[in-house]
Formats: structure tokens, sequence, C-alpha cells
């Protein structure tokens, strides 16, 4: 599955995350629940970064860098594209 993902020539399979390592982050302080999205608003944000052109690999925004599986359960973290949040733009539809 990660080998079908692969679309980034620069970062090799360490820098992808998988469920053991996602288990761990989630359980670690700073994912705590009160810090995250409820899971409706997690999924409308990887709904929305599913659409976008720079989403890349399955797991990556190439606009921050960030693994968006981890980083869109964050309350603090807000989608850089551009003029448009899309997150924001997707909340609630
Ligand atoms: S720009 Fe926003 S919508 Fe696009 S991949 Fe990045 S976080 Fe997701």
């Amino acid at each position: 599955m990660r080998e079908k993902n692969r679309m980034c020539r620069s970062c090799g399979d360490e820098f992808a995350v998988n469920d053991r390592q996602m288990e761990r982050l989630l359980a670690s302080p700073a994912f705590a629940p009160e810090l995250r999205v409820n899971q409706a608003e997690y999924e409308a944000r990887l709904q929305a970064c599913g659409g976008c052109p720079k989403f890349q690999g399955g797991t990556t925004c190439m606009l921050c860098g960030c693994l968006v599986p981890v980083i869109a359960y964050l309350k603090s973290k807000s989608c850089p594209f551009p003029g448009l949040d899309r997150w924001a733009a997707s909340a609630g539809s």
C-alpha cells in the first residue's frame, strides 16, 4: 500500500506513518483529546485534502510538508493553500 502511494522522490519509506506510529502519536500529549478536532471535522479535512492539487502520495501536503493524516487532527493547524483555507471552506459541508 505504501509503495502504491509513494510519489515523492525526495522522501523514503521512513517518512511514511504506519498505523502503530499513528497510535503512538495520538497517545502523546501533543495530541491530547482537547487539542484535537472532532472525528467529523477530521474526516472533512481529509476529504478536502483528497481533492487538493497539493496533496501528494496519499499522505503529504506539498505546501507545508506535513503528514496530513497526522496534522489534520489538530485544532491549531490550518490549511496553507494560498488565498483559501480549504479545510475551513469544507467545514460543515
Ligand atoms: S493545501 Fe490544504 S487542502 Fe491542500 S493538501 Fe495542504 S492542507 Fe490539504
